[in-house]
């Protein structure tokens, strides 16, 4: 079985210790084993970034930028390769992998803007003889944890910006699908990276505590669950560091009674169903405005979700694979019998799915529940899986109200023709990303992604604008060269130009 190593800089290292095994989820086979990094191996990083960044900080932007165009080419060139290694570890289908990797680039991209993003702003003259400016810094050696169900994407969400910002990055990527992730990592490394400046180091809970507690480390960017986002916040911010933790989600769509009604069935299923509903912008809750657009949507969808093709993530032309692991089949499986046990309507079951050839893979198939209500676990809790839960309500305010009443608060989207109604409720509902007639309004690089209430812990939302203010710090700096010859008296009040 080979063993994925950690990249520190610039080397694949093995490490000592612990090792965690990974699976081929269409097939349910242990394909290798991660090796799980101590405190000693997570030091070893922190000291190869503490030693590149004051080289880095002080190459300039536009070579920096270089170094990610190239990198953009390579991650094009190798786009088969990486999608074929998401898909073996993660499960989701090929295309669903190329389309994960081609919205990361997009990140890229962004960062090849490095020069024009860091110039930072000028006065002149703010006084006799005074110029002023607010330079864009780096913060030093920055780190980022990220999850599992985009192992591509996430990661470059996070580190093409800290670097072009003149930061080192540690990226400690998700132990079960680590593959894809380190084969980007060493694609930036032959794009001409220095040594050092990004170390990728696999691990757990070992792992991000030994980052937590490292006080060479400035700042940490999360993407994960609910409870690690939150650990980490607190834990990261009590020692002082700038930390954004993005945590999970519950996606309702809304569906007004003028939707057009063959459009949203169609969102719903790819927003629903699309990589086995392990997206956080994942739609796993239809709220239909009246019981005649419920019964048209139930009519409508239904054979549509028996109609998925289901099968190895592996294999061309498939709707949706497996699930990550048993243990994430087991626990969507448990909230299907808890839906059915707190009396939600099954409409549709994949519990008991069988793929011919993969009878091992951890598939559930697509799943419908009607009459959901908000007490029901279901509802509750983000399931992280192929399960479409329907609530019926009876006004625009009241599905507003459910919505914001909802601990989570990361996308949402209505499906109207009503233009008011949009309008309303783009401004008042309470969640970060919100579409129209949009399922999975997931910003472009050049804006920010981030949810609201229990999805995002931090101020600043990950990636675009807000990604250059999460990892740079200003200052501000006031100079003044006085004319030739002259003398200034001292000056007891506080300078002013009044
Ligand atoms: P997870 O929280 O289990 O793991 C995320 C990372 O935290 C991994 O690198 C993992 O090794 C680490 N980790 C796990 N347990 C830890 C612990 N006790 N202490 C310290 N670190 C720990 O999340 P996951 O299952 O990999 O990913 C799915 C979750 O991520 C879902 O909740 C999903 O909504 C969320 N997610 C959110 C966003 C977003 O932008 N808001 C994006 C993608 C995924």
């Amino acid at each position: 079985m080979s063993h994925i190593p950690h990249l520190i800089n610039g080397e694949r290292v093995a490490g000592n210790g612990r090792s965690a095994p990974v699976y081929n989820p269409s097939t349910g086979d242990s394909t290798s084993a991660v090796g799980l990094a101590d405190r000693a191996t997570m030091q070893l990083a922190i000291d190869a970034a503490k030693a590149a960044f004051p080289a880095w900080r002080n190459t300039p932007p536009a070579k920096r930028a270089q170094i990610m165009f190239r990198f953009k080419q390579l991650l094009e060139q190798n786009e088969n390769e990486i999608a074929a290694l998401i898909s073996a570890e993660h499960g989701k289908t090929l295309e669903d992998a190329v389309g994960e990797l081609k919205r990361g680039i997009e990140n890229v991209e962004f960062a090849c803007a490095a020069p024009e993003i860091l110039k930072g702003e000028y006065s002149r003259n703010v006084g006799p003889n005074i110029d002023a400016w607010t330079d864009l810094q780096p913060i030093g050696v920055v780190a980022g944890i990220t999850p599992f169900n985009f192992p591509a994407m996430v990661p470059l969400w996070m580190y093409p910006l800290a670097i072009v910002c003149g930061n080192c990055f540690i990226l400690k990527p998700s132990e079960r699908d680590p593959s894809s992730t380190l084969f980007i990592a060493e694609l930036l490394n032959q794009a001409g990276l220095p040594k050092g400046v990004l170390n990728v180091v696999n691990g757990d809970k070992d792992a991000v505590d030994a980052l937590i507690e490292a006080p060479e480390v400035k700042a940490l960017s999360f993407v994960g669950s609910t409870p690690i986002a939150e650990y980490i916040y607190s834990e990261g911010t009590k020692r002082g560091k700038r930390v954004q933790a993005l945590g999970g989600a519950k996606n309702h769509a809304v569906l007004m009674p003028d939707a057009d009604l063959d459009n949203a069935v169609s969102a719903l299923m790819g927003a629903a169903y699309g990589s086995c509903g392990e997206r956080c912008m994942a739609i796993s809750v239809a709220v239909c405005v009246g019981d005649q657009i419920a019964d048209a949507l139930v009519e409508k969808i239904v054979p549509q979700i028996q109609a998925l093709k289901i099968g190895a993530g592996t294999s061309c032309g498939l709707d949706m694979g497996p699930l990550v692991t048993a243990a994430a089949r087991d626990k969507v499986k448990g909230y299907i019998d808890a839906g059915v046990a707190q009396g939600a309507k099954l409409v549709v079951d994949g519990r008991g799915l069988v793929v011919p050839g993969n009878e091992n893979g951890f598939f559930v198939g697509g799943t419908l529940f009607d009459r959901v209500t908000s007490d029901m676990t279901i509802y509750t809790d983000e399931i992280f899986g192929p399960v479409l839960c329907i609530v019926r309500v009876g006004s625009l305010e009241e599905a507003m109200q459910l919505i914001n009443d909802h601990e989570y608060g990361n996308g949402t989207c209505i499906f109207t023709r009503d233009g008011e109604a949009a309008r309303l409720f783009c401004d008042e509902i309470e969640v970060g990303m919100v579409g129209v007639n949009v399922p999975l309004p997931v910003p472009v690089s050049y804006h920010s992604f981030g949810g609201w209430k229990r999805s995002l812990f931090g101020d600043l939302h990950a990636y675009g604008p807000d990604g250059v203010r999460f990892y740079t710090r200003k200052k501000a700096i006031t100079q003044r060269w006085p004319a030739r010859k002259s003398h200034e008296a001292a000056q007891f009040a506080f300078p002013s130009n009044g």
